[in-house]
């Protein structure tokens, strides 16, 4: 153990170089134990950690990593041309900025995608988000909504430690097998230390995000194609770059479509940011900002209410202490205490800013949108007589809500459940507003137009489902039929984003030999029911006959299930090779996890017999 470097307070290693990996991997041969290595943690758990892993506790459950002293950048300027130029970015490094690196190490000054674009490169292509490690992001084969870029084919080479200690290189030219396995691996070959992408010359976006009724899409969604609008299909084929989130509930119906394509960079363009949840005010970015904040917030207490339904209603409305303790709360401390709210109230026009993207607000008001424009929303001097109003609002819900339950007993959560999913929808239908977005910006900062939803505010949980481009419109066909017949349980209360992959080399890629277009469905990560048992299966079911691979960061369908390992062996045509390479590279076993051994039916290792040589 000498060798080995101190665990961290924070449960994790933070090794300083592929040295002190080395003799972390030794040490675990030695003990028998696993290793794996946490990127910035955005896959689910158990396909990240070793098994049984807890926070604080890595010591006792193996060696879990953390690369953020591993994040050095390396441009091999020498060999770049005009249209190939090669950087090396150490394993730890993030795409982006992490805002919640729990090591506090990550930047955007030091992030890879900050230092490429500096030297006047770029990434071909990015993900929805760019929080990510360069080694997690390849690991589980993430992608953005591309049929034409793709990150997969950025990947020049990979550098790692393999289960027995072996310093590993794969390229198309070198080890070019062990370069199709390592492209997306699980984890499961050995610790990547080192990846070097092909960069292209750096660009702009310029796009559009355009909210219509389903009916009123610019795409035929589910048809063939046709007066002058193409089949989903041919829209994925055309468009550079897409996205699409459908919002199916019954009485909303909805499809956002962003939609870009690249343009030269031009350091003095002007710039009109993307703004996902809020309002864009080109004179004003902390207006903008405000808007984001409070749309974040607004969606976020939405969805918590929603999510934990019925049980806060119970606790709240139920409880007489809570409830009383609440009105108290109200009317005494958040009035003095909030200090934001006072800011606003302080500032009525940059409140009334803020709320004019609410529609009925905005329908009644004259305010042009200009600071210091006419308001026309009437708000109490003193924030404190507001949340009073909220508490005495309360206390009468209560009353009514003792009333109802002495009366009505069961029968009342029956009728609470109908009115509130009517009640969502109504919500939902206002929240997601037709109109068109234009937005014109750097590549970093549009491609990955979910970067600036928080992961705190708005946690968001997937099941993503790869199937052959060619079946896009019988997908749409029977998502659709399977939406209009199950209600909320099907829908939900969030958006399923449609997107594209194109076909990538790497064997266990889910768009491996064919372009894909992918099927993601949105989760809220704070509802208390768990969507593996409680939402996914019904799609893993529905899809199981259009070949779907799922996405290996995201959910997946129980190993022993129709859709589990049986069918995804079958359709990965170098799932074998994979295995078989995966044992070369660790033979002791040192990466596969429960989660792993389990989903990819991993046998468990055949202990060596002790070679002894007797004398004669
Ligand atoms: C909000 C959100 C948005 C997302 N958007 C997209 C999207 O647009 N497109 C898409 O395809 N995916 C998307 N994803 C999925 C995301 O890209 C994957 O979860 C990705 O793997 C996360 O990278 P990470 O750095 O967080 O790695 P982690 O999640 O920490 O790890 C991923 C895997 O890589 C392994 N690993 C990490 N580092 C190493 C290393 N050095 N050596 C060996 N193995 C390693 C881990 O053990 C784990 O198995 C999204 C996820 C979230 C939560």
């Amino acid at each position: 153990m000498s060798d080995v470097i101190a665990i961290g307070q924070d449960g994790f290693y933070h090794p300083l170089n592929e040295q002190q990996i080395i003799a972390i991997i030794q040490e675990a041969r030695a003990r028998g134990q696993q290793v794996r290595v946490r990127g910035s943690g955005h896959s689910v758990a158990a396909a990240v950690y070793t098994s049984n892993f807890q926070k604080g506790m890595a010591r006792s459950s193996g060696f879990n990593l953390m690369l953020d002293q591993m994040r050095a950048v390396t441009f091999h300027e020498e060999t770049a041309t005009e249209d190939s130029m090669l950087v090396t970015a150490e394993a730890g490094c993030n795409l982006g900025q992490d805002p919640h690196d729990p090591s506090a190490t990550s930047t955007w000054a030091n992030s890879l995608f900050a230092q490429i674009n500096d030297k006047g490169w770029a990434f071909p292509d990015t993900g929805g988000i760019i929080h990510q490690t360069v080694a997690g992001f390849i690991s589980t084969g993430s992608a953005g909504g591309s049929l034409t870029d793709s990150v997969g084919d950025a990947i020049h080479a990979i550098r790692f430690i393999d289960g027995t200690g072996q310093v590993r290189y794969a390229s198309r030219e070198t080890n070019p097998e062990l370069f199709r396995a390592a492209g997306v691996s699980l984890g499961l070959l050995g610790i990547i230390t080192a990846v070097t992408f092909r960069c292209v010359r750096r660009f702009a976006i310029q796009g559009t995000e355009v909210t219509t009724s389903v009916q009123d899409c610019a795409i035929d969604l589910f048809g063939p194609g046709g007066n002058g609008k193409p089949s989903l299909q041919q829209f994925l084929e055309q468009t550079e770059y897409a996205r699409l989130l459908w919002w199916p509930q019954q009485g909303v119906e909805k499809m956002v479509v962003w939609q870009g394509k690249r343009i030269p960079y031009d350091p003095n363009m002007k710039v009109e940011p993307y703004v996902e949840i809020g309002r864009r005010f080109d004179n004003d970015p902390l207006l903008t900002l405000l808007t984001q904040v409070l749309g974040q917030a607004a969606g976020s207490a939405f969805y918590t209410l929603v999510g934990t339904w019925p049980q806060w209603v119970h606790a709240l409305m139920g409880n007489r202490e809570i409830r009383l303790a609440f009105q108290d709360f109200c009317k005494k401390e958040v009035g003095k205490s909030t200090r934001l709210l006072q800011h606003l109230f302080d500032r009525p026009t940059l409140l009334a800013h803020a709320i004019t993207h609410v529609p009925e607000v905005a329908e009644h008001s004259s305010d042009n949108g200009t600071p210091g424009g006419p308001l026309s929303v009437t708000l109490p001097a003193d924030p404190s007589k507001l949340l009073e109003l909220v508490g005495s609002l309360l206390a009468w819900l209560g009353k009514l809500y003792d009333e109802g339950e002495k009366l009505f007993g069961n029968e009342l959560d029956k009728l609470l459940g109908e009115l509130s999913e009517a009640f969502i929808c109504w919500i939902i239908d206002k929240f997601v507003q037709d109109g068109t977005q234009t937005f014109q910006d750097y590549w970093y900062a549009t491609l990955p137009m979910d970067n600036q939803i928080s992961d705190v505010r708005m946690p968001t949980e997937f099941t993503e489902l790869w199937v052959p481009l060619s079946r896009t419109q019988e997908v749409m066909q029977v998502l659709r039929k399977h939406y209009e017949e199950g209600g909320m349980a099907a829908t939900g209360t969030y958006s399923c984003e449609i997107y594209s992959a194109k076909q990538s080399e790497y064997w266990l890629s889910p768009s491996y030999g064919e372009p894909v277009v992918r099927i993601d469905i949105f989760w809220f990560a704070y509802n208390l029911k768990d969507p593996s048992l409680s939402y996914y299966p019904q799609f893993w079911k529905l899809l199981a006959p259009y070949d779907f691979r799922p996405h290996w960061a995201k959910y997946l369908p129980d190993a022993d299930s129709a859709t589990g390992v049986g069918y995804l062996r079958a359709l990965y045509p170098k799932w074998q090779e994979f295995m078989q390479l995966r044992e070369q590279m660790d033979p002791g076993q040192l990466f596969v996890t429960d989660y792993w051994r389990w989903h990819l039916d991993i046998a468990e290792a055949v202990p060596k017999k002790a070679v002894t040589t007797s004398a004669a």
